[in-house]
């Protein structure tokens, strides 16, 4: 295979070449003859490595033979992954290996509350094949971290929604459930571990303030977590997510739009109420409903121009 992959990059290089020889008829010679027969065996190569691929996807789905029978069942974690990176190949183009790269880094970190009544009940529902839940972090009420995917893994946390433009938060997020039931406040040594575990994911990954978000925060109509109880105060003078000057809001201008400011901030502003409703439980936490007073507009205004 290395040697087929050195030959294949050699022939795009001298395939390049070629194109421009071809203009100059007196040239045609034994180095494009050398060209076109390297392009032939990309295109071999290539057939061979679509031929590997229809085998191999053949292969995960007949998991075994009963009296001539075929028997499917459903894969495993590890059989699903190497099945999606056998489909990241595109079939339509030819194959030359690139040897630099690595893996793709988390850019956002949404927080969860778990709905759920221990740390141990959150672990087993993500240990259940039916629940199709999971997420990188579980963190209890007494500050003990669980980490149950690799970071560079995507857990299935974030379900349908977007923030700005981006669809697929679980692409794109490390998710972190805090073990809470929904309704009470989260203890200082709950948030004192996710203090430092939002440091060294920030450190890490190079994770812009911004993007420390809540679930509620990219799913207004379905979530709404973490509690209003949740600290993001507390997390924005550390550098994680953002807050106002509660001592200085001033009222906004008159061209103010409080609905493209929540836009530009990243809410999907389809049901403008339940945004707005998102935005009140994070930074208001009186009053969490759809419809935004002055003051709330005042608060707003500040985050804006703070921020964006
Ligand atoms: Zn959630």
């Amino acid at each position: 295979m290395e040697k087929w992959v050195g030959v294949l990059v050699l022939g795009l290089l001298c395939a390049c070449a070629s194109n421009k020889v071809r203009t100059q008829q007196p040239l045609v010679s034994a180095s494009q003859q050398k060209s076109d027969s390297l392009t032939a065996l990309i295109k071999e190569e290539s057939k061979l490595l679509q031929k590997d691929t229809v085998l191999l996807e053949v292969e995960s789905d007949t998991i075994s033979e009963d009296n001539g029978n075929t028997v499917f069942r459903e894969l495993t974690p590890e059989e699903k992954l190497a099945e999606q990176k056998r489909t990241g190949i595109n079939k339509s183009a030819n194959w030359a290996s690139a040897i630099h790269y690595d893996n793709r880094k988390p850019n956002f970190v949404i927080i969860h509350h778990t709905s759920q009544n221990s740390t141990a009940q959150t672990v087993r529902t993500f240990q259940l094949a039916h629940t199709k839940v999971s997420s990188h972090y579980v963190i209890g009420r007494d500050g003990q971290v669980i980490q149950m995917l690799n970071d560079y893994d995507r857990a299935w946390h974030a379900g349908k929604g977007k923030w700005g433009s981006v669809t697929d938060m679980n692409s794109a997020s490390i998710g972190i459930e805090l073990d809470n039931n929904g309704r009470d406040p989260f203890p200082d040594t709950q948030i004192d571990a996710l203090l430092v575990l939002l440091d060294t994911l920030k450190n890490k990954y190079l994770i812009p303030q911004l993007n420390f978000i809540g679930h509620a925060d990219i799913a207004p109509t379905r979530k709404d977590d973490p509690n209003v109880n949740f600290p993001w105060k507390r997390l924005a003078e550390r550098g994680f997510g953002i807050w106002y000057n509660e001592d200085f809001l001033v009222e906004p201008p008159y061209n103010f739009n409080p609905i493209d400011a929540l836009k530009i901030m990243g809410y999907d502003m389809s049901n403008p109420e339940a945004a707005i409703r998102a935005f009140k439980r994070k930074y208001i936490r009186t009053e969490v409903n759809g419809v935004l007073t002055a003051r709330d507009k005042a608060v707003l205004y500040d985050l804006y121009r703070k921020y964006y």
